[in-house]
Formats: C-alpha cells, sequence, structure tokens
C-alpha cells in the first residue's frame, strides 16, 4: 500500500490519502516548496512523519479514502 500526502502551501494544509484515491493525479507534476504538491509514501508511518515534517497548520486525512 502506497501512502499520499498532498502539500497546499496556499492554504497551509497537508492532506493523507491512500494509493488510488480518486484525488489523486494520475500524472504527477513536478512542484516546488511554495506550491507544495504531491508525494509517495511506501508506508503509513513514513507518510504521516512526513506531514508532520511539512510545517502545515492543518493536517487531514481524506474523507474519500478514508487513509
Ligand atoms: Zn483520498
Amino acid at each position: 500500500m502506497i501512502y499520499w500526502i498532498h502539500i497546499a502551501r496556499a492554504i497551509d494544509r497537508v492532506t493523507l490519502h491512500r494509493d488510488r484515491c480518486s484525488e489523486v493525479p494520475s500524472s504527477i507534476s513536478s512542484s516546488d516548496f511554495w506550491e507544495g504538491g504531491w508525494f509517495d509514501y511506501p508506508d503509513k508511518e513514513r507518510a504521516l512523519a512526513a506531514m508532520e515534517q511539512a510545517g502545515t497548520t492543518d493536517e487531514r486525512k481524506c474523507a474519500l479514502c478514508k487513509p
């Protein structure tokens, strides 16, 4: 199982998704620090650690895929 985090710096939010969530884009474009972006992790522990390190105020779990 792959987990994705979506860092949205513009709205100061990071969201955790599971693999194959419909919100995860099929092709990931390059992202930069300010825009944030999508990042994949091979397990949930690493994804959660990355969420904490993202530095955003709002940490959420996706309501669709319920990671
Ligand atoms: Zn999701």
